[in-house]
């Protein structure tokens, strides 16, 4: 089976790469990253990659010199990335952050591959263009998210217009607890420690502000199909069920697993067949109990902005990303607090609202960057205005 990797030296990227590196029948073309060269090289050799691609053209000499003499081709840049994408693979890892792992996704869809999609911002912004990309080229998406790939096999054998509700389960994050007031102080250290999941930086700070259940949310009724009021989460703060179905005939089918994103991975990788797999067996004598609460939806708004979001469908997911990209920017340098995320997201929104196409269906990705690019302006002038007021 030939493999790409976008985002190999990323959290899900290595956990690929542990996959990857346990098989003797894979031909791995194509591994991308960003600025962690030394990391991609290392595992171009290990892998003996036909290709590696760095996102930064300016990373493009260190990563020749750091993969002189194998034989492995090198190139760096946006364009490199996108090639890299159109290389023929049966089975290519879409786990770059953010919304630019949106191209890549469409180039692999292109040429037929099955397409392993971690990268939830391409549902959330270009969700109906993606799914028809795939049915175009009759190829596949196998959904990486935990949650994802949960309800995907709690469906498996199922009928779709049987299926009364799905339940996405959120492990509440760090701040589960603390008030609204607590809440506004919340410091960037305490935001990137996740209580249960190892993970990227970006991703641990959107569970902590349940950003992602958001964004998860959303990628539920791209994917599957589902009107808003068929979807919901619930606070399940030892992350051992990962998602929930419910029939028509009142049963519920729901998913349980350590929370390890190799799971995922691996049933993606090895479908539809399921392969033995290197990931902890739940002991429930020990585990003792699963704990359930609803989740509060004014201490963490990004949950009620996720059913706006639903509702109004169009280009609202790729203004939802992008506000929500350069809120968690303006975090993480210190520019806003913790809660100013969510007030930066729904400005964006409320000023996108009237005139802009935000409601209009998503036709092209042209127009899905348009607004991605106008959601960013806004939101970087929110930002000034935040710190105006602040000041
Ligand atoms: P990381 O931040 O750990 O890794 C991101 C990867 O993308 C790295 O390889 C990074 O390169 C690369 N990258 C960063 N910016 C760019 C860019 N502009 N262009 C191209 N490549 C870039 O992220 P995660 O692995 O945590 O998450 C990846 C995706 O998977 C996200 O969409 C996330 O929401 C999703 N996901 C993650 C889960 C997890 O457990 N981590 C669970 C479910 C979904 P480098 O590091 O070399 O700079």
């Amino acid at each position: 089976m030939r493999v790409s990797v976008f985002g190999a030296t990323g959290s899900i990227g290595e956990s690929t790469f542990d996959l990857l590196s346990r098989r003797s029948d894979i031909r791995v073309v194509a591994l991308t990253g960003g600025r962690n060269v030394a990391r991609l090289a290392e595992q171009a050799r290990a892998l003996r990659a036909e290709l590696a691609v760095s996102a930064h053209d300016d990373c493009y000499l260190a990563l020749k010199e750091a993969l002189a003499g194998t034989g492995t081709e090198v190139g760096a840049g946006t364009d490199a990335l996108i090639e890299a994408a159109a290389r023929p693979a049966d089975w290519v890892m879409s786990a770059i952050v953010g919304a630019a792992g949106l191209e890549p996704g469409f180039r692999a869809l292109a040429q037929g591959a099955t397409l392993a999609l971690a990268n939830k911002e391409s549902l959330v912004t270009a969700g109906p263009l993606l799914m028809a990309e795939a049915a175009r080229h009759r190829a596949r998406i196998l959904p990486v998210d935990s949650e994802h790939s949960a309800v995907f096999q709690a469906l498996v054998g199922e009928d779709i217009a049987t299926v009364e509700r799905v339940i996405i389960t959120a492990s509440g994050g760090p701040f589960r607890n603390w008030d609204s007031d607590a809440l506004e102080q919340v410091t960037l250290a305490q935001a990137q420690t996740h209580p249960n999941w190892s993970m990227g930086q970006r991703i641990t700070i959107d569970s902590a502000s349940m950003f992602n259940k958001a964004l998860e949310l959303i990628e539920t009724r791209e994917y599957f199909g589902l009107y808003p009021d068929q979807i919901d989460t619930i606070v399940h703060p030892q992350s051992i069920i990962h998602a929930l179905v419910g029939f028509r005939d009142g049963a519920m089918m729901a998913h349980m697993g350590a929370p390890d994103m190799r799971h995922a991975i691996g049933y993606a990788l090895n479908w539809p067949e399921r392969a033995e797999l290197p990931v902890q067996r739940l002991d429930l004598a020990a585990l003792a109990r699963l704990d359930f609460e609803a989740p509060d939806p004014a201490r963490f708004p990004a949950l009620r902005l996720a059913r706006q979001v639903m509702e109004l469908r169009g280009h609202s997911g790729a203004a939802f990303n992008a506000a929500k990209e350069v809120a968690l920017d303006a975090f993480i340098a210190g520019q806003i607090g913790f809660m100013d995320m969510a007030r930066l997201v729904e400005r964006t929104i409320d000023r996108l609202l009237p005139d802009s196409g935000l409601t209009a269906p998503v036709e092209a990705l042209e127009s899905v960057v348009h607004m991605d690019q106008m959601a960013r302006q806004i939101a970087i002038r929110q930002i000034a205005a935040i710190n105006r007021r602040a000041g």
